[in-house]
């Protein structure tokens, strides 16, 4: 319980894997660059690149060049990690994020993933609401 939010963690595990460890053990094969840290996996947001768990971000996946979000993390093909907020959609559009991390050529269609992103409730905000009471 003492662990703080802001305090960066020193991860020696953001360290590329040394070749020295040569497959003793962890044959898992990582897909992505991001290394499971404790018990859950941790992602980086494409959108502001900070880490988080994977349980936070949204999977969002290229399909005919139209970024779809990936809700149930079921389809397959490579992933995009991000917050899901319009803030961090908005980060990694402007820095082309989705075809760089998705391996596609862009540019991508984002339309369902904003749709998709505008409409999650956002429990901290209830205050955007004026008059309901
Ligand atoms: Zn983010």
């Amino acid at each position: 319980m003492e662990r703080r939010a802001e305090e960066p963690v020193s991860l020696s595990a953001s360290q590329p894997a040394g070749t020295a460890l040569a497959g003793t053990s962890g044959g898992r094969t990582a897909t992505g660059e991001g290394t499971a840290v404790g018990k859950s996996a941790v992602r980086t947001c494409v959108g502001c690149r900070s880490r988080a768990a994977r349980s936070d971000l949204l999977r969002i996946v290229v399909v005919d060049g139209e970024l779809l979000p990936d809700v149930r993390r079921r389809l397959p093909g490579r992933g995009a990690h991000l917050h899901p907020d319009l803030a961090c959609l908005d980060l990694a559009e402007r820095r082309r994020a989705f075809p760089r991390a998705l391996r596609v050529p862009g540019p991508l269609g984002c339309e369902r993933v904003r749709a998709y992103v505008q409409e999650i409730p956002r429990p901290e905000r209830d205050e955007d609401e004026p008059g309901r009471c």
